[in-house]
């Protein structure tokens, strides 16, 4: 796998992009504060989108009749933070150990692959992937990637 320096703010930017009518037919508006030129992270962009694509996606399917998904970047130290916060119906506690496993899903239709993809990209990056949630209140995945 090739990494080049990429600004993930243009990455996660062009997948806010490719999913908002997804959100706007579902009533979920994005709110998004992502500076612009952040500093730059090796990383592979395709991974990278994978990542964004997976976590906003479940953020929009936890939200049946809609809300927002907050979206924020921050530089601290040598890491970028990302993260994107629903007001979805939240993750039992019980539940919450089990996310990175493969075929682990609530879903009817789900295949319980995408966070553990997303886990692993994350991992293969020096990164860190952790979830805050309440149930009833919502869920926040956040994203700690390496600055070169
Ligand atoms: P899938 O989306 O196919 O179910 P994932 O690996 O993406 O598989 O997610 C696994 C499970 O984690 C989901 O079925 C759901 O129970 C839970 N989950 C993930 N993201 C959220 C979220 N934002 N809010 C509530 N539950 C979530
Ligand atoms: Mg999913």
């Amino acid at each position: 796998m090739s990494f080049k320096e990429h600004d993930v703010g243009v990455i996660l930017q062009n997948v806010i992009m490719l999913l908002e009518a997804q959100a706007t037919l579902n009533n979920i508006q994005f709110h998004v504060q992502v500076n612009s030129c952040l500093p730059l992270v090796k990383c592979s962009e395709i991974e990278i989108k994978q990542v964004f694509i997976n976590i906003i996606k479940n953020a929009i399917e936890a939200m049946p009749s809609g809300g927002i998904i907050s979206i924020v970047t921050v530089v601290q130290a040598n890491y970028i933070y990302i993260r994107f916060k629903d007001q979805g119906e939240g993750i039992p506690e019980t539940l919450i150990h089990r996310l990175g496993e493969p075929f682990f899903t609530t879903k009817e239709k789900g295949t319980g692959l995408g966070l553990m993809m997303c886990y692993k990209i994350i991992g293969d990056h020096k990164g860190k992937l952790a979830v805050n949630s309440i149930v009833g209140e919502g869920t926040t995945f956040e994203i700690k990637l390496p600055l070169w």
